[in-house]
């Protein structure tokens, strides 16, 4: 398909490219029960990775396919098998975060445009702008359009009586992409299993946020054992992670079997899954309310 870079935009052959990378997919289906993966949007249809978009050239794909390598080696691998959970980086981490923005910003815009005003359009249009200049080296960073990192753990204890019994295996499993309007704050939302990168678009208090912002030649990961984050962000993640709840309960009687099947096809893969650690972790801390199947049956 020949069509105009969204990056360089030069006119050329377009690829079509993973807006979340391939590398976070392959990780799940690595790691799952069953090997398959299905969609939050869609949970009744098994898929093999996620959502594609011709937005780049084959030029700006290898550009971010060096940044995604960067990320994948030296922090995703790393923290999804708990292998470490404090990481140095260098200039790359802030191009892979703003690559990543980027992509989910430009891929909505593709999409579906109505739910925003057009107050909103233009302060993402311009935040689009500026992480464009700055993934072509046009600019040294990013300005207001800070891009920050929160690497997640598994919640072992709260004292929230609204906390959804789904939460760890929203925070180790799942893949999420967003673009999230509040007052007066707005961000790109993208997560990748336990690594929630935020893209700020509008932001008027950005000391809200502690330990999170991504340097722009260097920095650690982790380093701070006490994060400050916003409450509406925090009231945003739970509303997130029921709605994925809520498409699970979505899930038809026949491909519920399916998935049975599957399951006791490989027993042993599937005791060893990344998938069953975090259900165990859900049911640990709400027991039988964790489960989405039963939970649904009875209704
Ligand atoms: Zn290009």
């Amino acid at each position: 398909m020949i069509g105009t870079c969204q990056l360089c935009r030069k006119s050329k052959i377009l690829r079509e490219s993973h807006i979340i990378p391939n590398f976070v997919f392959k990780w799940l289906k690595d790691t799952s029960a069953t090997g398959y993966l299905r969609p939050g949007s869609n949970p009744n249809k098994r898929s093999q990775d996620g959502v594609k978009q011709y937005l780049l050239c084959d030029d700006c794909e290898q550009l971010f396919g060096n940044w995604e390598n960067k990320f994948k080696n030296s922090i995703f691998l790393p923290l999804s098998h708990g292998k470490a959970n404090k990481f140095s980086y260098s200039s790359w981490l802030l191009k892979f975060a703003v690559s990543i923005s980027w992509r989910v910003l430009a891929s909505c815009f593709k999409q579906d445009l109505s739910r925003f005003s057009t107050i909103h359009l233009d302060k993402a249009n311009k935040a689009l702008e500026v992480w464009r200049e700055f993934l072509l080296d046009k600019r040294p960073h990013p300005d207001k359009y800070q891009q920050h990192i929160l690497p997640m753990d598994l919640i072992e204890n709260h004292n929230d009586p609204n906390m959804p019994t789904n939460i760890n295996s929203y925070i180790l499993r799942s893949v999420d992409m967003d673009v999230v309007w509040f007052k007066k704050r707005a961000f790109v939302y993208s997560k990748m299993c336990r690594v929630i990168i935020l893209g700020f678009i509008d932001e008027d208090r950005p000391n809200y946020w502690e330990g999170t912002k991504i340097h722009v030649h260097k920095g650690i990961v982790g380093e701070t054992l006490r994060y400050r984050i916003p409450e509406n962000f925090i009231a945003y993640l739970k509303d997130r992670t029921n709605k994925v709840r809520s498409s699970l309960e979505g899930i038809s009687e026949k491909q519920w079997d399916r998935i049975e099947q599957t399951y006791s096809k490989d027993m042993d893969r599937a005791m060893a899954s990344e998938t069953l650690k975090a259900t165990y972790q859900d049911v640990k801390m709400f027991g039988d309310k964790a489960f989405v199947k039963n939970n649904s049956k009875k209704k």
